[in-house]
């Protein structure tokens, strides 16, 4: 018979908090194919914001289908709670914009046991590894890190419990459970550590933490390499038993499609949220402001580790900002904002799913301060676009206080970074160079790369002006912004 040549296409999908993306490369990296579909968002009570699983799942394979093979990167701050007997998912997805749990975190937070773990936290640096990773990951609980929601489940969907077969899964489980017919119930490294239940120093579940919440370790998947043969699609779904070969988280997939394969890389990713991450070479950081601990991937025996800093109120701002017809294209908001000298004393606090790193407040409320009669929508769309940079400066001042670690390049992705004015200031604000290369989808070309994918990107670099200190323009306007932060905090009872 015909001998055919075959030409190995790498499929990596990534399952966002606004849409999945799917793309098709070639052994050089280039795009082949591409599809899209948006994920639909169902907020069922004020501050809860789920995703249906089916419909995720559906989404999913359309998405595969419409692209036309190895591999995917998947979102992992969103979990469900699935019955083995039926394979039905007990809930929706409890996605990382729900606030549904923040009086858990608040109480938490407050109480006595973290109180005194904050103290000796404070007092001792010469804890040992173990006890360091129990105290950063006591000291700060967010509603973003599915341990406190999936407690809340645990607490509210009783069916669950009593079910003891039951799993319980991030985003990447599910699919990897759809995709295999039940058969493979796992997770990758990078995936786990996003949890909080993770303990990244001992790289396995935290017993200790686990049983602190009441979360039966029965219920968590098994956590294999990055780089892994997690099983093989069943032929039923695409028509071919594709095999998966990756599984990665969607920040650390960005990571390694940014190459900050070295300590002291940093990228931002600037999309609904922002998430900035510093690569720690091969130890966790342990941190009091609240970055968090990440495994970034592990490939073979070597395991790499991120700290990450988040702003939750990145595109999500600009998106309301849309919605209330401040402007009508995203795309016009760099030159409304340059088309004004300055905001007019006007502060944004980015705040609709409460204030991350360094001030840890769930209960802060978005606002707008020091509005003037003279105050125009040009100055509220700037103030806006200004705190998202404003963000990445707080972030990045923690980054440089507690990790220590040179700085040797920052890399930015994520839809909010083709808008050049937020670029040029961040560049400022840091005093850094900042590299933008040209394929902004990093989660999908990560994962890509993981399964062996050169590299050789364009890159858009933002220089610093560096003067913005001196003039003092700038340290005034950020000092107010931080006042107007201090006053939006504690807002929600
Ligand atoms: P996610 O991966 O979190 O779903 P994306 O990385 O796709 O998010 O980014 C989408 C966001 O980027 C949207 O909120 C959109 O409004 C915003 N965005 C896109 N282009 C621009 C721009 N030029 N200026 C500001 N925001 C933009």
């Amino acid at each position: 018979s015909e001998m055919v040549k075959r030409e190995t296409f790498i499929l990596s999908v990534d399952v966002g908090t606004t849409s999945i993306r799917c793309h098709v490369y070639d052994k050089s990296a280039s795009i082949r194919g591409s599809c899209s579909a948006k994920v639909s968002l169902l907020y069922p009570q004020p501050g809860w914001v789920e995703i249906d699983p089916e419909d995720l799942w559906k989404g999913f394979v359309t998405v595969v289908k419409g692209a036309k093979t190895d591999i995917y990167g998947g979102g992992i701050y969103s979990f469900v709670i699935v019955s083995r007997n039926t394979g039905k998912p007990f809930h929706n997805f409890i996605t990382w914009q729900d606030l549904r749990a923040a009086e858990l975190v608040r109480s938490w937070n407050r109480s006595c046991t973290m109180k005194t773990v904050h103290g000796v936290m404070k007092m001792l640096h010469f804890l040992t590894r173990q006890k360091r990773f129990l105290a950063a990951s006591l000291v700060v609980f967010t509603t973003q890190h599915v341990s406190l929601r999936l407690v809340w489940a645990l607490n509210n969907i009783p069916q669950a419990v009593e079910d003891d077969s039951c799993y319980f899964g991030t985003i990447d489980t599910w699919l990897l459970y759809k995709l295999t017919k039940g058969l493979v119930h796992a997770t990758d490294y990078s995936n786990a550590s996003a949890t909080a239940i993770f303990d990244s120093y001992q790289m396995c579940w935290s017993g200790f933490l686990c049983s602190l919440l009441s979360i039966p370790l029965s219920i968590l998947p098994s956590v294999q390499n990055t780089s892994h043969k997690f099983g093989t699609c069943d032929p039923s779904i695409f028509g071919v038993p594709i095999p998966v070969m990756s599984v990665m988280a969607d920040q650390q997939a960005a990571m390694f499609g940014e190459c900050c394969f070295d300590i002291g890389d940093v990228k931002i990713t600037m999309g609904t949220g922002t998430f900035m991450n510093i690569n720690t070479g091969n130890k966790p950081h342990t941190s009091i402001a609240g970055l968090y601990p990440l495994v970034g991937w592990k490939i073979g025996a070597d395991v790499v580790y991120l700290a990450e800093g988040n702003a939750a109120g990145t595109g999500a701002a600009i998106k309301w900002a849309q919605d209330l017809e401040l402007f009508s294209d995203v795309k016009e908001t760099g030159a409304i904002a340059t088309s004004v000298e300055d905001s007019d004393g006007v502060y944004f606090v980015p705040s609709f799913s409460g204030l991350q790193a360094p001030l840890n407040d769930p209960k802060a409320c978005a606002s707008f301060m020091g509005l003037k009669p003279s105050t125009t929508k040009r100055h509220l769309v700037r103030a806006i676009l200004e705190s998202i940079a404003f963000r990445n400066k707080q972030l990045f001042e923690i980054m440089l206080r507690e990790t220590r670690i040179p700085i040797t390049k920052i890399r930015a992705d994520g839809g909010v970074c083709t808008n050049n004015f937020i670029m040029q200031l961040t560049a400022d604000l840091l005093g850094r160079k900042i590299e933008r290369p040209s394929h902004f989808d990093m989660s999908c070309l990560g994962a890509a790369f993981v399964a062996g994918l050169g590299t050789g990107k364009e890159l858009a670099t933002f220089e610093s002006k560096a003067d913005w200190d001196k003039d003092g323009r700038y340290r005034g306007v950020l000092q107010s912004w931080e006042r107007a932060l201090q006053r939006s905090m504690h807002w929600y009872s």
